[in-house]
């Protein structure tokens, strides 16, 4: 068995809007059935980090401060809970391993059986919205050990796929994997728009060529992240910074589609006024998946756009183990195509970690990196 310190480091937070602080949390020393213990390789950030940290509306009262932050991570297997020999997909797990997890869904309700949507599970435990203060203590990715839950789902990391890409692939890919899921079959005549151009975005783009479609138009900024996508191969990039009048963007698409309109949107901005302009960019019977949509501001639409288009509008919550598993092939069979690595930023060590955080926080990098080992 691998020597395991009894303490760990973690970065806390333990009031909103204030620095992490570097805590030292126990590790357990004995593991549930089917849980496990890593020793955290990686962990990269996520724009969710940020607005937990700063304690936007909707996340503040689902807090239970202090929390260990973090949600996008990789870990290397340093104990395996009694029953474990294999990952969720079958492949044999060991000690050395790494591994990518998931939230923990409960596996007995409503959704986790009938409706196999996991993701919507009520009792649903998640990383970094858990207590630190209760046992297992290290439930969060900026962390050098984490506690995977026996309900978590596990899966393997390929050899092909680096640390750092497996770590973005855990949330920001994962994400948009299940969403691709949702929006099933993209044909080889049709035009895609992102709406937002972070890890997200920059993923969607990347799928959407992989799917062979006309074209991808990628909207957002700053420059730099466009860049990004045009080295990819991306169609067309529309510069918010550069055309920030959202009735030229809107004429901008329809020019680019013979006056129809997109057949296909994606919401990975977050951004408070991208939900009425993905519809307006829609075709007539266009799909429009929302990802980004997690603040808590309100708008304006007339319902009826949605009947006169025949709209299709699909939403997507987080991801399941299969998203995980996918989202970790399309890295290792599509590396050669993409260079996923111009997504990462800066690294950076655990006591840095709110340089970090503040650096993601200005928009001054895609996705910074927490290296833990
Ligand atoms: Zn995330
Ligand atoms: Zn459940």
């Amino acid at each position: 068995m691998s020597s395991v310190p009894k303490s760990s480091r973690a970065a806390c937070l333990v009031a909103f809007g204030q620095p992490l602080e570097i805590r030292e949390l126990p590790i357990p020393e004995t593991l549930e059935p089917g849980a496990v213990l890593v020793r955290t390789e990686v962990a990269s950030i996520c724009g969710s980090d940020v607005h937990l940290w700063q304690g936007e509306v909707g996340v503040r009262d689902r807090l239970p401060l202090p929390v260990v932050l973090g949600h996008e991570m990789v870990g290397r297997v340093v104990r395996l809970g009694p029953g474990v020999s294999r990952d969720s997909v079958g492949q044999p797990l060991a000690e050395g391993d790494r591994i990518v997890w998931t939230h923990a869904s409960c596996g007995e309700c409503y959704a986790c059986t009938v409706t196999h949507q996991p993701t919507l599970c009520p009792r649903r435990r998640m990383y970094m919205f858990t207590s630190c203060q209760q046992p297992p203590y290290l439930v969060g990715g900026f962390a050098e050990y984490v506690y995977v839950w026996p309900t978590s789902g596990r899966v393997k990391v390929p050899d092909e796929v680096p640390s750092e890409l497996a770590s973005a692939a855990s949330c920001a890919l994962r994400t948009v994997v299940h969403g691709f899921d949702r929006l099933g079959r993209l044909e080889d005549y049709e035009t895609v728009v992102i709406q937002g151009a972070g890890p997200l975005g920059l993923f969607a783009a990347a799928m959407a060529l992989r799917a062979g479609v006309h074209q991808v138009i990628l909207i957002g900024a700053p420059a730099v992240r466009l860049e990004v996508a045009r080295q990819w191969g991306v169609t067309h990039t529309l510069d918010l910074d550069a055309m920030p009048d959202a009735r030229e963007r809107l004429r901008y698409i329809r020019a680019c589609t013979e006056g129809r309109g997109a057949d296909v949107v994606i919401e990975v901005s977050g951004g408070a006024t991208a939900f009425p302009e993905g519809v307006a960019m829609l075709r007539r019977g266009g799909r429009y998946l929302v990802i980004g949509q997690v603040g808590g501001h309100e708008v304006a639409l007339a319902p009826r756009l949605i009947v006169e288009k025949q709209l299709t509008v699909l939403g997507v919550m987080s991801g399941d183990v299969d998203h995980y598993y996918k989202a970790l092939q399309f890295l290792k069979h599509n590396r050669e195509r993409f260079r996923f690595e111009a997504l990462l930023s800066n690294r950076y060590r655990l006591e840095q970690i709110n340089e970090a955080l503040e650096a993601m926080r200005q928009w001054r990098e895609i996705k910074p990196v927490v290296v833990l080992a």
